[in-house]
């Protein structure tokens, strides 16, 4: 069986150490299912929406953006169905509290204790919360779940305003809420998360073709990102596993050490959310089709991607151990266009003559890319750092930049090394950063 080199605690600890992902409220004892990103984290989670949204809006003249709220209407969940049958079936033991999934048990006791267990009841996942001074049923609302029904609700408005024709399809990046009942695998599972998620419209009929147009689109994407082909396939759900509204369903999957998981959902949603919101707020959201002349309802179909997932994803597949000159080297191969720092400016030593020409290159780069500057300890223990979060380039200040106004450029991959002139440096990277390939 084919399984994931890396494991998770390598990932967990790099993480920590070098300031990508922190536990929750750590100095508190953390909360289970939350998560913070660190200094470098922030960068490459931002980049990674940054990528995508480049590729499915900006390079893409079908395609617009949103931004809509986190808590929504409450009657946008009951029509959304996720009020009457977004649950899971709870057990709580007797003895020791402790609550579980009925579905992922194995037995009639307690797993911890041995304890009897109650009767499976249904456990909603959305997050309640109030809205307004009142704590009554009537300010009831939830954090929303899935960043979706924020593109559903505003199907009229972005037809409207933007006059867009079918296909046409509506971006969103967002965070969405889970109360879930065993998060866990670090980001993968958890209670808050991020999703990247676009509605594209379709005319029925042409839905089957061009949900394979998105899954082909998803899954280059994350290829050309830096996921090797041997780590990421794609399924089709079986019948059975099908959400209630889709009438078909791909994953994109990505080899983790628990196994073959979810990156990203692509399902046929049909005209269930258009249809079932014109049902509950009364508008029509319906389509003119100037070919045909009727009103229709779009059926859509949703790319719908994790931000954490893809970061915990684009992490394993970069990681690397190696061993150089007798000395073990990690790196992390990430994509140029994700890595959170772009170049490093290191000059060879602490030495006075160098520091200000170092910091004169620093200022330069620094108008155009994330960098670093570091100087402290040896230039090859300061390499080693870079290789270990990734970062593409590290320019390096030494004695003979005094003379020829010259620095040595290290690349990450192939750690070769080249002198190239501080005039027209920034622009050398960039091409390199921006490049194709
Ligand atoms: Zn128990």
């Amino acid at each position: 069986m084919q399984e994931q080199k890396t494991n998770m605690d390598t990932i967990v600890s790099l993480c920590k150490r070098r300031g990508f992902i922190f536990q929750g409220s750590e100095i508190y004892g953390g909360i289970g299912g939350f998560w913070d990103y660190g200094p470098l984290g922030v960068e490459l989670k931002n980049n990674i929406k940054r990528a995508w949204w480049r590729a499915v809006v900006q390079e893409r003249d079908d395609v617009v953006g949103l931004d809509a709220a986190i808590i929504m209407n409450p009657t946008t969940w009951k029509a959304s169905g996720h009020v009457d049958t977004f649950a899971d079936p709870m057990v709580d033991c007797k003895s020791c509290k402790r609550r579980f999934r009925a579905d992922q048990l194995e037995g009639d006791r307690c797993p911890e204790c041995g304890g009897e267990l109650t009767e499976a009841r249904m456990f909603n996942l959305m997050f309640k919360t109030f809205v307004g001074p009142v704590e009554d049923d009537a300010s009831v609302a939830y954090l929303r779940p899935e960043t979706a029904q924020g593109i559903f609700v505003n199907f009229e408005n972005v037809v409207t305003t933007t006059r867009k024709k079918l296909p046409f399809g509506i971006a969103q990046i967002g965070k969405a809420f889970r109360n879930e009942i065993t998060p866990g695998n670090f980001i993968f599972r958890d209670r808050e998360f991020e999703q990247m998620e676009i509605e594209y419209f379709v005319r029925p009929g042409t839905d089957e073709e061009l949900h394979r147009h998105w899954v082909d689109e998803r899954l280059g994407w994350y290829r050309r990102h830096g996921l090797s082909d041997s780590n990421i396939r794609v399924r089709r759900l079986e019948p059975e596993e099908q959400a209630h509204y889709a009438k078909d369903t791909f994953e994109i999957e990505y080899l983790f050490p628990m196994g073959w998981s979810e990156l990203e959902g692509i399902a046929n949603r049909t005209d269930y959310d258009l249809g079932r919101h014109a049902e509950f707020s009364g508008q029509p959201l319906k389509y003119f089709d100037d070919e045909t002349n009727e009103h229709i309802t779009p059926y859509v179909i949703e790319p719908s991607a994790g931000v954490d997932r893809s970061v915990l994803a684009f992490l394993f597949d970069a990681y690397a151990e190696e061993e150089v000159r007798g000395e073990k080297r990690t790196v992390l191969r990430l994509h140029r266009a994700l890595a959170p720092i772009k170049v490093a400016v290191l000059p060879l030593s602490r030495n006075e003559a160098l520091t200000p020409t170092a910091r004169e290159v620093w200022a330069k780069l620094r108008k155009h890319f994330m960098t670093q500057y570091d100087d402290a300890q040896s230039i090859g223990r300061r390499y080693r750092r870079q290789d270990e979060i990734g970062t593409p380039y590290c320019v390096t200040v030494d004695f003979d930049t005094l003379e020829d106004k010259a620095v040595t450029v290290r690349d990450r991959d192939s750690m070769e090394q080249e002198r190239a002139p501080i005039e027209g440096l920034a622009e050398m990277l960039r091409n390199r950063i921006e490049g194709d390939g």
